[in-house]
Order: C-alpha cells, then sequence, then structure tokens
C-alpha cells in the first residue's frame, strides 16, 4: 500500500523532475557530452568489431586461402565458402566464391579468431543502415575494398616454396605421369 509520501512522489513525477534536475545542472555548468551524430563521428576504440572485412598481403595478393574454418567458426551461419586451386599457383588455393551475410552477423569476431592466415579482420565499418538488406550480402570484392580502406599498412607475403614449383613447371612441361593401369583396383 502506497505511503501518503510516495503517493504525493507518484503524482508528482518526482523521478522524471530529479532526472531534469540533473540535466539542468550539467547543461548550466556546460558539460553536454551530446555527440551529434551524424555531423561529428564517434571516436571508436580500437578494439572496436565493426563490418568483418578481407585482407591482402603487401604486393596486393589475397590473403584467404579458401579453407573454410571461419565459415565453420561463424555461430550464425552466416559465412559461405567455395574454394578453388589456384591458377597462378599450383597447389595454393583461394575462395573463389565467398559470402558473408551481414544481416545475421552478431560481429563475434570468431571467424576472426579461426582464420589460420589472418585474413579477415574487425573494421570500424557501422554505417550499415540501409533500405534494401540484399546491400548487407557481402562478396569477397565487397570484403576487400573495405580491407583497403581500413587497413592500408599491408603484412609482406611469405616466401613460397620454390623446389615444388620448380618441379610442377618441369612435369608441365615434360607431361605429368600417368597413372598406372590396375594400380589401384
Ligand atoms: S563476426 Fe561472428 S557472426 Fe559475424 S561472420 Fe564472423 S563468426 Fe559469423
Ligand atoms: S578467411 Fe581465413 S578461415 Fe576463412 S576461408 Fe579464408 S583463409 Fe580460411
Amino acid at each position: 500500500m502506497l505511503t501518503g509520501k510516495k503517493l504525493f512522489q507518484t503524482i508528482i513525477f518526482s523521478e522524471i523532475l530529479q532526472g531534469l534536475k540533473l540535466t539542468l545542472k550539467h547543461m548550466l555548468k556546460g558539460n553536454v557530452i551530446t555527440e551529434q551524430y551524424p555531423h561529428e563521428k564517434p571516436q571508436l576504440p580500437d578494439g572496436w568489431r565493426g563490418a568483418i572485412v578481407h585482407l591482402r598481403y603487401d604486393d596486393g595478393t589475397e590473403k584467404c586461402v579458401g579453407c573454410a574454418l571461419c565459415e565453420a567458426a561463424c555461430p550464425s551461419h552466416c559465412i559461405t565458402v567455395i574454394s578453388a586451386e589456384r591458377p597462378d599457383l599450383p597447389q595454393k588455393r583461394i575462395a573463389e566464391t565467398y559470402i558473408l551475410d551481414m544481416t545475421k552477423c552478431v560481429f563475434c569476431g570468431f571467424c576472426v579468431q579461426a582464420c589460420p592466415v589472418n585474413a579477415l579482420a574487425s573494421s570500424k565499418e557501422y554505417e550499415l543502415a540501409t533500405r534494401d538488406k540484399r546491400e548487407l550480402v557481402m562478396t569477397k570484392d565487397t570484403m576487400l575494398t573495405l580491407g583497403d580502406k581500413y587497413f592500408p599498412v599491408r603484412e609482406k607475403r611469405p616466401v613460397y616454396s620454390d623446389a615444388r614449383m620448380d618441379l610442377f613447371e618441369a612435369l608441365k612441361a615434360t607431361g605429368f605421369p600417368k597413372a598406372e593401369k590396375g594400380h589401384n583396383s
């Protein structure tokens, strides 16, 4: 049951008045901290997890090797990877198709952690509002463009083993050995 004092406070909306009093106190002191977004952009911390992007090496080649570990790690099932062999580097693979559906992404960063070659990163891209949610289904090219924008300093590309490449080139020139008939039968 409400006491007389409590009833009076309820009638005059005392909690709202207390809130207004606090707001006025800070306004008069000049402590206005409201950010005037979108005219002023907020300063985001370094650990901010915005849109996931793809990264490149210093020579411009993409880091992704199409292993699909990010797809396996994603709790929202929003990544699809279809991999293929690189035509210029046999035995090396790339993500021929890479799709990330941002409408399902929860920005947990698990995909970034799972990637064995650090091909993914959380960017500071947060202005993702759109009227057409199909624009939030990102392809690898879109993600690479965002990666170029937010991570202009790139890691040096590792040197691949030349011995295997030399052997491949030699076999390509002379013809690959054919499997013996009945060998696997
Ligand atoms: S941040 Fe999380 S939810 Fe978003 S794609 Fe990566 S693993 Fe999936
Ligand atoms: S982004 Fe990383 S984890 Fe995902 S397919 Fe590419 S290399 Fe594999």
